[in-house]
């Protein structure tokens, strides 16, 4: 996403149903990533809660480690943990090799 063009220009097909379509860009990239209410970072969470393309956005945003701005409801900061927490999950489940939890994981 750049500050130009919110809405994601990268990930077409659902960014036309991009709530944050039309909003300030300032918004959903803030100079804090707290996100206590009153913030922009709050505003822009609050806009992303009721997208309806929410999960696509997070997604897409996550597979491409973007680390600025608010995507999918998601601060940068909540972004690298769940990276944080995927690529130490993962690699755990499968060195150990029981076939254990990999019907939790993804693809
Ligand atoms: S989830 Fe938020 S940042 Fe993503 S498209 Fe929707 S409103 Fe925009």
């Amino acid at each position: 996403m750049t500050r130009s063009s919110i809405g994601h220009p990268a990930a077409s097909d659902w960014r036309d149903q991009a709530s944050c379509a039309g909003e300030d860009p300032d918004i959903f990239f803030p100079l804090s990533d707290l996100a206590a209410p009153g913030t922009e970072a709050a505003l822009a969470r609050a806009i992303c809660r009721r997208c309806p393309v929410l999960i696509a956005c997070r997604t897409w945003a996550l597979d491409h480690g973007e680390d600025d701005g608010i995507w999918g409801a998601t601060t940068a900061a909540q972004r690298r943990a769940i990276r944080r927490a995927t690529t130490e999950t993962i690699p755990a489940v499968r060195r150990r090799g029981d076939g254990a939890g990999e019907e939790s994981l993804p693809g």
